[in-house]
């Protein structure tokens, strides 16, 4: 789970779903309001894990069924849901991709 860099509070799942659901790069903390920013790594471990349902995109192409393509969508969005808080690591500064 997340930790503050701040003040070294744990965030719930529920926390940083709540937090991290917005278009803002900074989420502020919920125990003491301090901007807290994903570190380049955690941003790097989610663009992977996002493959993961993309990756039934490309099943297409191979005559599988479609309910399985479907299933796998689902599948790999949970995944990613209940995963995101665990790959999520806070930085008190902002690290750019480049
Ligand atoms: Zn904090």
């Amino acid at each position: 789970m997340p930790t503050c860099q701040h003040c070294h509070q744990k965030w719930t799942w529920k926390q940083t779903m709540k937090t991290t659901t917005t278009l803002d790069t900074a989420y502020t903390c919920p125990h003491c309001g301090e901007k807290q920013y994903a570190t380049k790594k955690s941003r790097i471990q989610f663009s992977l894990l996002i493959l993961i349902p993309l990756a039934a995109l490309f099943l297409n192409f191979f005559n599988i069924p479609v309910w399985f393509i479907f299933s796998w969508l689902i599948l790999g969005s949970i995944v990613i849901i209940s995963l995101f808080p665990v790959v999520l690591k806070l930085t008190s500064t902002e690290e750019f991709f480049f």
